[in-house]
């Protein structure tokens, strides 16, 4: 039986505590599945707003603390082991776990722009020898291309199935398919696979240990800035959430 993770909650949304996210998460492998959302303050605003992506966050079977803002929240909430754990790392990590250890079974790739994903899992099988990708899909589908891939998927049951749509898209529809491969890991990774292909850039490690890598994600994509006014809406909501309670 995997043990049951603390569960903190961050603008009432659950955020999981736990050891070794990477060994629960194996462990889940055999028992049920699960289904993996990385919470970051931005998509924790866009949980309030956006009812159906509350429910995916809240039923989901671990939410990480992925961005800097929900892991400091935490420490302020007296988690003194709360730590960031970015969602691409864990990611990586059940990879590389994949590969060295092939019986956890096949993995799948769905999302991104055509070529990206083959891209992605090619890189990952020269990083992971071991590794079997069973399914690789383009996030750009057609109604036809959607089902065949269902079904292919309902056939296949890979062990771990990697959605990047972007947030909420992986997120709802990982909630409206995980009953098609009960036993298999689902994780939503935003836009790991364009980093994984060597389309995109991950910050340098300076932005990550320092809480900015959201300011290097902005200069990289200017579009963002819209969606980023979340943050210091999420530092308020905190704050005010802080008083509170207190
Ligand atoms: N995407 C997709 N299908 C769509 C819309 C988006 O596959 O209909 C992909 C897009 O190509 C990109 C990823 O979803 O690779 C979104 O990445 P982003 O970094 O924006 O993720 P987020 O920050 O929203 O989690």
């Amino acid at each position: 039986m995997v043990s049951s993770p603390i569960v903190a909650t961050v603008l009432k949304l659950p955020v999981h505590l736990v050891d070794d996210y990477t060994q629960w998460l194996l462990d889940r492998r055999q028992d049920g599945g699960a289904q993996v959302v990385t919470l970051n303050a931005e998509m924790a605003i866009e949980g309030e707003r956006d009812p159906r992506l509350g429910e995916a966050i809240r039923q989901a079977d671990l939410c990480i603390p992925d961005g800097a803002g929900v892991a400091l929240y935490l420490k302020l909430r007296g988690y003194r082991e709360a730590r960031r754990v970015p969602g691409i790392e864990l990611a990586e990590a059940v990879l590389t776990a994949f590969g060295r250890s092939p019986q956890h079974g096949s993995v799948w790739c769905y999302g991104g722009k055509p070529g990206i994903a083959e891209a992605a899992a090619k890189a990952w099988e020269q990083r992971a020898p071991g590794i079997q990708f069973s399914g690789i899909y383009h996030g750009y589908l057609d109604e036809a291309g959607r089902s065949a891939m269902l079904q292919t998927l309902r056939e296949t049951q890979p062990g771990l199935i990697l959605v990047a749509l972007g947030v909420p898209r992986q997120e709802y529809w990982i909630m409206e398919h995980r009953h098609l491969c009960p036993n298999a890991i689902w994780i939503g990774v935003g836009g790991s696979f364009d980093i994984w292909s060597g389309t995109k850039e991950r910050a340098p490690a300076w932005f990550c240990n320092n809480n900015l890598e959201w300011l290097y994600r902005l200069y990289q994509e200017p579009w963002r800035w819209k969606r980023m006014l979340a943050l210091p809406k999420f530092a308020w909501r905190a704050f005010l959430e802080t008083l509170r309670t207190a």
